[in-house]
């Protein structure tokens, strides 16, 4: 692998689209008569993204949706209400799971608008873009509705991102970070051998890069998703993640597109308790900050350099499960640190991404989107379809929490 002249040639696509980008920003110089001011349309937005922490100085978007779950769920625990109410406070991401679903995005940031508050600071939304054609390759809990065989690459395109992107360029005062597509990258560096994966591994690849190129404006950050420190923290799991993700962001048009990274999303690693040492002592990555720092080296040997990472803190208050591989519902486990920003000269952000109290996963056998994994002993039982409020599961994470609310 001749890794000078992949960064010798991100650096040409780079300038290359800030060339493109100087010339569609020289607006013609118009004489008299009306302006007309074009409706918003997808197109490839060259103009670089801030390349500051978007969490900083900011305000988090508090979601209605989420508090409404979080205010039924303590009217019907009366004698926890106390507590659960503290959690309504926090922010959390929103999901954009569906086609129909990008609708929820201006009602989102307008009433981000209205969020801002006397301290004059910007309001942050943080969305979940999800929603491949094939998604969720090498599991069942979290199958969506766009498949290959039905045209699904092309609906992915024009129904969903090119309409994400109209809206977003509607709002575009407003902070918005977006974590592009959980664990579809990682699936391509160690599931090809699985045959859904492996039939998904062009479309995934073209559609994030696609996702990339016409999401990337100057008040959207974008962080991929890059698993986490069990699922590609061993060193050959990370050398073939840097060259997957870099021939993504070479097709996206350039590194410089996105933010960074995103990890632990729905997920359990403590942010630095280095407790993957009892789950898999040959690891070198225990925990997630680990993770970041092995991520940040792995990233410079293919020429990508100064990314950020934000790491989901919803759940990973402490460990409890017995294996790497229990990702569904996992029992003790508790809410972990609030979401902030900076934590970390290599964090931009703790975030709240997965909604605590919404399950991963249904354990219903007869369920077509039952995963055994829902099933193991490391789950708790008679869990509702991924997305769906889960009350018992709510009540123990909030009771577990780390720190403790
Ligand atoms: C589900 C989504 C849900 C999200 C957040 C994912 O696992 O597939 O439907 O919105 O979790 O709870």
């Amino acid at each position: 692998m001749n890794y000078r002249w992949i960064s010798v040639s991100l650096a040409t696509l780079v300038a290359l689209g800030c060339a493109a980008q100087h010339q569609k920003a020289r607006i013609p110089k118009s004489t008299v008569g009306t302006v007309v001011i074009p409706a918003p349309e997808a197109k490839d937005n060259k103009a670089p993204p801030d390349p500051s922490n978007p969490f900083v100085g900011a305000n988090f978007y508090i979601n209605p949706e989420y508090v409404k779950e979080v205010e039924d769920a303590a009217a019907a625990s009366p004698e926890n209400a106390e507590v659960i109410k503290k959690v309504a406070k926090y922010p959390t991401a929103t999901w954009i799971v569906m086609n129909s679903f990008v609708a929820k995005i201006p009602k989102v940031l307008a009433e981000a608008a209205k969020q801002s508050t006397a301290d004059g600071k910007p309001i942050l939304s943080a969305f979940v873009v999800y929603n491949l054609p094939n998604r969720d390759c090498a599991a069942k809990a979290s199958s969506g509705e766009l498949s290959i065989e039905n045209g699904g690459d092309q609906k992915y395109k024009t129904e969903f991102i090119d309409k994400i992107a109209v809206e977003f360029a509607k709002f575009p005062k407003q902070r918005i970070v977006v974590f592009l597509e959980p664990d579809s990258l990682p699936n391509l560096v160690t599931n090809l051998t699985q045959k859904n994966c492996a039939a998904a591994e062009k479309v995934y690849k073209d559609s994030i890069a696609y996702a990339i190129q016409k999401l990337s404006m100057p008040n959207v950050s974008i962080y991929l998703d890059i698993g986490h420190a069990g699922w590609l923290g061993w060193e050959g799991n990370r050398v073939k993640a840097a060259k997957v993700y870099s021939d993504v962001l070479t097709q996206a048009g350039g590194a410089d597109k996105i933010r960074g990274f995103v990890t632990n999303i729905s997920n359990y690693n403590t942010v630095n308790s280095l407790d993957g040492k009892k789950l898999g002592p040959s690891n070198p990555c225990p925990d997630e900050l680990t993770f970041a720092k092995k991520l940040t080296e792995a990233f410079a040997t293919v020429g990508i350099t100064g990314k950020k990472f934000v790491i989901d803190t919803s759940r990973n208050g402490k460990p409890t499960r017995t294996t790497w591989s229990s990702w569904c519902n996992v029992k003790a486990a508790g809410i972990g640190p609030r979401p902030q920003a900076s934590p970390d000269p290599l964090l931009d952000a703790y975030f709240w991404i997965k909604p605590p109290g919404e399950s991963d996963g249904t354990s219903d056998p007869k369920s077509s989107r039952m995963d055994p994994s829902c099933k193991s002993g490391d789950s708790m039982e008679n869990a509702p379809e991924a997305g769906e409020w889960f009350q018992p599961y709510f009540i123990q994470l909030v009771k577990n929490a780390e720190p403790a609310f």
